[in-house]
């Protein structure tokens, strides 16, 4: 039975890319030997690494701007740590708008002074908090694009003098904005670019060196730039399927043609949360709903165990909330098609007929 899958993470990716990744698992580029067995130093994978560090600036606009790309490992909370290791001299600024980014101010904390410029903590993260003003002796700003918990996001960014880094986990890849508004950009693969087991990291290298502190090598961006991204051995699978999908990306034409399809879908699932009289969205301000994690709630709990059958009968697969919200979330990432989020709407609808 044909699955629609809403899942926050590890998500779905496209079809030929599963198709792909699977037969470089036999047999890669018709070498005779796994993608899995070979050298990460053959001429094969250096290859890889470089087409998919050249993508993945290429599609974000960012190319001979100064910036570099490096597939890293430990997810995107380790990227907590090494922003600060690298860059917290004395004073960040965090904007507090979820889970992950309070998970990043906490692990901030261990390296310097974090000034909390906003939060949305007082209302379980449903908004997103205004900058009043921005303090002028920050080493950087750290933000969240999306926030996939509970989804919400960022229209629009602070204008400042003051470096921005931003953790963009569930929506890089996913809207068209102007990416060089920012001098890092971080993102675990496992929501919109690939598999778990990497982390694409894109650093301007003029934000670097400016810290007293001696960095371990495994955690100095410079060193990971200056070693191409491959200081030790890299996650190549992850890698190599980031790389496909990166490709599945321009082949559809890019941001720019993904973005249309991402805005319909989204448009279509809240049109129905909030027609729907037996639901109500989360995120009350409509301008600040994700269009990549659409999160609401049936009204009456009653309906919740129908709700669950139709939705299971119809293969829709992946939409309970997360814990700390409840209800449902529906994350829409760039592989899902409209087609899905049609069913599920129609799904919403049944139970509507059927109370
Ligand atoms: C999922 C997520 C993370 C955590 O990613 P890991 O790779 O599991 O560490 C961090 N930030 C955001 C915005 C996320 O969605």
């Amino acid at each position: 039975m044909k699955k629609h899958n809403f899942g926050a993470g590890p998500c779905i990716l496209p079809k030929e890319v599963f198709t792909k990744a699977s037969q470089a698992i036999i047999d890669f580029d018709n070498s005779g030997l796994s993608i899995l067995e070979i050298s990460h130093r053959s001429e094969a994978f250096v290859n890889v690494m470089e087409r998919a560090r050249s993508l993945a600036l290429e599609l974000l606009g960012l190319k001979n701007k100064g910036y570099h790309a490096l597939f890293l490992q430990g997810g995107a909370s380790f990227q907590f740590v090494m922003v600060a290791y690298n860059l917290l001299e004395k004073k960040a600024g965090y904007l507090n708008t979820g889970r992950w980014a309070h998970n990043a101010i906490k692990e901030a904390r261990n390296f310097g002074e974090v000034f909390e410029l906003a939060s949305s903590a007082n209302k379980n993260y449903n908004y997103i908090p205004e900058i009043k003003t921005i303090p002028t002796d920050l080493d950087y700003i750290h933000l969240t694009s999306n926030n996939t918990v509970v989804g919400t996001q960022m229209q629009s960014f602070p204008e400042t003098n003051v470096p921005l880094v931003i953790d963009m986990s569930s929506d890089i890849y996913s809207r068209n904005i102007d990416y060089t508004a920012f001098d890092l950009i971080y993102a675990g693969a496992q929501k919109n670019i690939g598999p778990a087991g990497t982390t694409l990291v894109i650093v301007k290298e003029e934000l670097l060196g400016k810290v007293s502190r001696t960095i371990p090598s495994m955690l100095d961006y410079q060193v990971l730039i200056d070693k191409k991204s491959m200081f030790n051995t890299p996650p190549v699978f992850s890698v190599y399927t980031s790389m496909l999908n990166l490709e599945w990306l321009k082949n559809q034409g890019g941001i720019q043609a993904i973005e249309k399809q991402n805005k319909a879908k989204a448009e279509l699932l809240y049109a129905e949360i909030d027609r729907n009289p037996l639901f109500e969205a989360t995120v009350p301000y409509k301008k600040d709903r994700s269009m990549m994690n659409a999160t609401f709630k049936i009204k009456n709990s009653d309906l919740e165990s129908r709700f669950a059958e139709l939705a299971n009968e119809a293969g829709v697969h992946g939409i309970k909330g997360h814990r700390s919200v409840g209800g449902y979330r529906a994350s829409m990432y760039n592989a899902l098609p409209l087609s899905s989020v049609e069913v599920l709407v129609s799904v919403m609808q049944e139970l509507e007929k059927l109370s």
